[in-house]
């Protein structure tokens, strides 16, 4: 049992990513009495989990940060165009040391249920230890890619020594020299770590669902006169970008790609190609939106896959049919190539279904390919997964998991009715995974950590998003999604990556309108939510 101190507390913050470290640092700025619980070993939340060879950040690291302390920012440096998985985490742990919020953080702890006392205006916090503290507000920093998707397949144990999840990769790394490896999966984590596996393995058979489109990233290491450039103005400039959705090095155009001529799109297209990165998507305003438009991008990648793959049946293979940027784009190093290797090879589960796991590899409905272990590349049960895996009771009994099963309801992604003091960072409904995500992060942060400010100031004890702001929201999100390509395809933003997962699209399409909304609420006294005291 926690010492009786122990057990409560003002907010409880659930996650020690960048949310969870920045909701506790602004929260005790505040005078508050905080405890974080984490079910990893250390902070960083995606970069402590995600080790896999190549996991880097496809966000230039100058904004892949935090821009909440100006001496924080002028005093890192980051070596590299995009951070490489061990430095965003070494910079993780130095912001948790240099803000001392390690006292504050219970690691190896998972939150497994948490029920609202109505009476009391008080979340009730249940830990896997066996504990129970209780807090005034209960903030969900559980991240949005957190919780591991386990393909169901005959004969697969996720647990074995010689199977790997990405997002679940050994602390001690893996050593695949002269090792015969399978890797499931072709989104970004397969196509970041397929080229370094095939450098040491002997053998490598990719099974593929669905083709990506991957953009070349072209990392390098940082200009140290860039980054001087850069910093003497870093304040204004992350001042002027974070808004923008991805920032600076997205160059978003005013031009439709329907309206330039053939030679000039191609120009913009091999431009972007040549810089590399997910500024690709934004070459003309109009590629999210408009099916010829976005055609024209997907002309113009099939032609670059084509060019890198050798033999042209594995290019075919490895061409999709999707629109651009449906399912989120991959940033890569030498993937399409990777195929030229003769060790390594593409198998195309829609030809031939895996049928199972077996002791000697992956048996699909046409062979037996040999594999002496298992890269399970196949993503994360996004955005509601964390979440819903907490049995959250909140008015009347009411689950989450039950107001949710036909798809997350939340307001502006940062509340849901029915379950007050509750606070989702990045949740569904806001922009989160379909922007950088450290402003996101750092913009849901302020807002709920004002939030709370504003209710101490005026002694309310209870806030709730109201049914039909929340309705009204929801429907707005679906609304401009419905304009979008992104319901085109089948992707983890609407969920369908998920067996038995309704498909719902799930983030909110616009950060500048976004921002003006969440402004309002707060100008209007917070338009939308019901706020009250005690009595
Ligand atoms: P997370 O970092 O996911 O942290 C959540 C933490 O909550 C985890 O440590 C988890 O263990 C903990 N947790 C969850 N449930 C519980 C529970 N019940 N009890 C206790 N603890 C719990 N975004 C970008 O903008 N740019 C990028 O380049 C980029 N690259 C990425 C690369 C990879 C490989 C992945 C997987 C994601 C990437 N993302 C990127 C998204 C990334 O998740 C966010 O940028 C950001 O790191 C999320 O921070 P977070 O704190 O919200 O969540
Ligand atoms: P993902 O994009 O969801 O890719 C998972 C892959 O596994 C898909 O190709 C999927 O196929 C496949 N898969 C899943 N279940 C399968 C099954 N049963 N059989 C065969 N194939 C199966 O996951 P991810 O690659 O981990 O990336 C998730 C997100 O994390 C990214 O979109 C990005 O936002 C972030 N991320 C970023 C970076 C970066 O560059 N900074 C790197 C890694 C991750 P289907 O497409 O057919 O479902």
């Amino acid at each position: 049992m926690p010492d009786p101190a122990e057990r409560s507390f003002d907010a409880v913050v659930v996650g020690a990513g960048f949310a969870g470290l920045y909701m506790l640092h602004r929260l005790r700025r505040q005078g508050m009495d905080v405890r974080v619980f984490e079910a990893g070993g250390g902070v960083g939340g995606t970069w402590y989990w995600n080790r896999y060879p190549g996991a880097r950040c496809d966000i230039p690291s100058m904004e892949y940060s935090y821009q909440f302390s100006d001496a924080l920012q002028q005093d890192w440096e980051w070596t590299e165009r995009y951070a490489s998985q061990p430095e965003i985490l070494e910079y993780a742990n130095h912001v948790a040391e240099r803000f001392e919020l390690l006292p504050h953080i219970r690691f190896h702890t998972r939150v497994t249920a948490a029920r609202y006392d109505e009476s009391e205006r008080r979340w009730q916090v249940a830990l896997d230890s066996g504990d129970t503290v209780t807090a005034r507000y209960l903030v969900m920093a559980t991240g949005c890619l957190s919780v591991p998707n386990v393909p169901r397949m005959a004969g697969l144990d996720p647990e074995a020594d010689n199977v790997y999840h990405t997002g679940r990769w050994p602390h001690d790394g893996v050593d695949f020299t002269g090792k015969r490896v399978a890797v499931i999966g072709t989104g970004s984590s397969a196509i970041q770590s397929l080229p370094l596996i095939a450098e040491q393995a002997a053998q490598v058979t990719v099974f593929q669902r669905t083709p990506n489109y991957s953009v070349p990233a072209h990392n390098a290491r940082l200009d140290p006169d860039y980054v001087a450039d850069l910093k003497s103005r870093y304040r204004a400039f992350r001042a002027r970008n974070w808004q923008r959705g991805f920032g600076a090095d997205f160059r978003d155009s005013d031009r439709s790609a329907l309206e330039v001529d053939e030679a000039e799109r191609l120009a913009e297209y091999e431009d972007r190609w040549a810089r590399g990165g997910l500024a690709f998507l934004a070459a003309f305003n109009d590629l999210p939106f408009s099916d010829a438009a976005n055609a024209t991008a997907q002309v113009f990648i099939r032609g670059k896959i084509r060019e890198a793959v050798n033999d042209p049946e594995v290019a075919a293979r490895l061409i999709p049919h999707t629109p651009v940027g449906c399912k989120r784009l991959c940033v890569d190093t030498n993937y399409y190539q990777t195929f030229n290797l003769p060790h390594v090879r593409l198998v195309d589960v829609t030809e031939e279904p895996i049928e199972a796991v077996v002791a000697e590899g992956v048996r699909t409905t046409a062979d037996t390919y040999p594999a002496d272990c298992l890269v399970l590349a196949t993503g994360f049960d996004a955005m509601t997964g964390a979440v819903t895996r907490i049995d959250l009771r909140g008015r009347k009994g009411q689950t989450l998991k039950d107001k949710w099963q036909a798809g997350p309801r939340a307001y502006l992604g940062l509340a849901t009715a029915g379950f007050p003091n509750l606070f989702l960072v990045t949740g569904p409904g806001s922009p989160s995974v379909l922007s950088n995500m450290l402003p996101s992060i750092e913009q849901h942060v302020g807002w709920i950590a004002d939030c709370i400010e504003y209710m101490q100031s005026k002694q309310f004890t209870a806030i709730e998003a109201s049914p039909d702001a929340e309705e009204a929201w929801v429907d707005h999100v679906n609304a401009v999604a419905d304009l979008s390509i992104y319901p085109k395809c089948n992707s983890w933003y609407l969920g369908s990556n998920v067996e038995g997962k309704k498909r719902v699209f799930m983030p909110y399409l616009g950060v500048p309108p976004y921002l003006e909304k969440c402004a309002e609420v707060v100008a209007n006294d917070y338009q939308g939510f019901r706020l009250s005291s005690r009595g």
